[in-house]
């Protein structure tokens, strides 16, 4: 069976959703055949994976070359249509690699996939999303890193049909060895990349201890903490939270800028966010030129009110 590869991730032992809007994207593009190493099969099935691959090795979780071995093998089985895996470090990675070994064409960064008559069509934003760009692939197998947000992941529940293989590393291509791994401390809150809602500060907080408000609105939504450049320089918040240009780019269903002025550089990692709300005590802030909504106001009195009235709900 032909098909649409899927390399599924997982985030804390679960099934990560850009995972499921992959499986999503794969459903328009032909059968979805998922390829990971958790025993989610069920949960796989539920978003449409006819066929679910569980790769079993002690070390392949954080390897990328590990997946490229996994998923080359299978490809030499059955020639999928096209793999999709997540525009990650990781994912990146795995896909550049995988298409050296298949002799096939990487686009990465994708926002959007489409079929079409020569395959899938690809929709990428170029400089900081200036431009869009549409690509295909043009010769061998379409290896596409898609982003996270890039589609919202809808069930389509099927039986998966459950193959299990052993990995046995090619100890000649393994040339990186994972020597340790730390799981970073949970906050709680769904990561930046992949959450549906990111609520930024920015300098406008004026203090690290402002940023409480930003966490309990963060909390009251069900989203990730951002911060700008000028509120992660000033020390107020780490640089693992740094939304834009020299940040993390994100593209949620709503993106809440706080005390942000809409710099160019903060608005290359979250223009393409679907719903943009800015509060901002000066009417004339660059991010109200971007906002679909925007709320002209002190930030400390409109922040206390917003979360009165989500609780209020
Ligand atoms: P400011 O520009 O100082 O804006 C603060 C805003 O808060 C103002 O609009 C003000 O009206 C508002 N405000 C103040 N008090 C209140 C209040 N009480 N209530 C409501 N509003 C209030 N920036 C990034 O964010 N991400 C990047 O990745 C990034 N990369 C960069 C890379 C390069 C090479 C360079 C040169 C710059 C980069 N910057 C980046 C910095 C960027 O140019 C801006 O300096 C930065 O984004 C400004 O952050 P800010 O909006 O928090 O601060």
């Amino acid at each position: 069976m032909a098909g649409i590869f899927v390399l599924v991730g997982h985030i804390e032992g679960q099934v990560g959703k850009p995972s499921l809007e992959l499986l999503t994207l794969a459903r328009r593009l032909g059968t979805p055949i998922a390829v990971c190493s958790g025993s989610a099969p069920e949960a796989l099935g539920q978003y449409g994976a006819e066929r679910v691959h569980v790769i079993e090795s002690e070390d392949i979780g954080a390897h990328p070359i590990g997946w490229v071995q996994a998923l080359a093998e299978l490809a030499a089985d059955t020639p999928p249509d096209a793999v999709l895996t997540e525009a990650t470090p990781h994912g990146r990675e795995i896909a550049a690699r995988l298409a050296v070994r298949l002799g096939g064409g990487v686009l990465t960064d994708a926002v959007d996939v489409q079929p079409g008559p020569d395959g899938p069509v690809v929709t990428q934003w170029a400089f900081a999303a200036g431009f869009t760009v549409t690509a295909r692939v043009a010769r061998g197998v379409p290896i596409i890193a898609v982003k996270p947000n890039a589609v919202v992941p809808t069930p389509a529940p099927v039986e998966p049909a459950v193959t299990r293989a052993r990995l046995v590393p090619d100890e000649a291509s393994l040339r990186t060895r994972v020597v340790s791994r730390s799981v970073r401390e949970s906050t709680g809150r769904p990561g930046l990349t992949e959450a549906d809602i990111v609520v930024s500060g920015g300098r406008g907080l004026a203090g690290p201890e402002n940023f409480a408000l930003i966490e309990n609105l963060a909390d009251a939504l069900g989203g990730a903490v951002g911060a700008s450049r000028a509120a992660v320089d000033a020390g107020w918040y780490p640089h693992t939270h740094q939304v834009g240009q020299t940040g993390v780019a994100v593209s949620p269903q709503l993106y809440l800028a706080v005390g942000i002025s809409g710099a160019i550089q903060h608005r290359a990692g979250m223009q393409t966010s679907k719903t943009i709300v800015a509060i901002n005590k000066d009417g004339e802030a660059p991010i109200f030129d971007l906002a679909d909504y925007g709320v002209v106001g002190d930030l400390f009195q409109v922040v206390p009110r917003l979360l009165d009235e989500i609780a209020r709900r």
